[in-house]
């Protein structure tokens, strides 16, 4: 089977949901998690911590592990704010392309870090780009590691509030899960599309949830 690409997709279709069911696509409850990949990012991952504080919001963040390396700080201050940490790769990698022992060392370098640096189990992954195949998800369960994906792209990385806004307003349901950004492309928009979210959800009477309760 050729790998699958979710990346362009505001929500992933039902046919791929039910092969991959393993796979968390939403969240459990009906409650909203808002997720953030790429960090954790001196530029972006600041503002989101700050922002996420005055709402009582918690996330989770698929961090890169050379990232997360470069910046302890930050990881620091997501897990100390009461956010969770998910694996996205040690190097963003395309892990489709990768064999056996190259994925498993992107996983397990990743998991290392924060375990043996932050004292901290990783309990998800997302893999990188969308990209997923069977072999995935058999790894991923070996490793007892919850593959987490989502409903709802922002499409917050192209640095426009208008497709966000559209994207939002469009596919937004009350236990969606939301990828959004902690990189230097969705700087300029990120909070934005924050409180964007927050007004639309508000307006829907939904609610957002905390990592644990919606990832059961
Ligand atoms: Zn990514």
């Amino acid at each position: 089977m050729k790998s699958l690409q979710l990346k362009y997709l505001y929500n992933p279709p039902l046919l791929i949901k039910l092969l991959f069911k393993d796979f968390i696509w939403e969240s459990s409850q009906s409650k909203i998690l808002l997720t953030f990949d790429d960090g954790p990012t001196s530029e972006t991952t600041q503002m989101i911590l700050k922002r996420l504080n005055d709402l009582n919001v918690k996330s989770v963040f698929f961090c890169v592990g050379e990232n997360a390396k470069h910046n302890p700080g930050l990881i620091k201050e997501i897990l100390s704010e009461g956010h969770e940490i998910g694996n996205h790769t040690y190097n963003h990698e395309v892990i489709t392309r990768l064999d056996n022992t190259e994925f498993n060392n992107q996983i397990d370098l990743f998991n290392r870090l924060l375990e043996d640096n932050h004292n901290y189990t990783v309990k998800y992954f997302r893999p990188p780009h969308g990209r997923f195949n069977f072999h995935t998800q058999k790894i991923l369960a070996e490793k007892k590691i919850i593959n987490v994906m989502w409903s709802l792209l922002s499409y917050d990385y192209t640095n426009d509030l208008n497709i966000v806004n559209f994207a939002i307003r469009k596919y937004l349901n009350s236990n969606s899960i939301i990828v959004l950004h902690d990189s230097r492309k969705s700087k300029n928009i990120i909070v934005d599309s924050i409180n964007l979210i927050m007004e639309e959800v508000n307006k829907k009477g939904f609610e957002i949830g905390k990592p644990a309760e919606c990832l059961r």
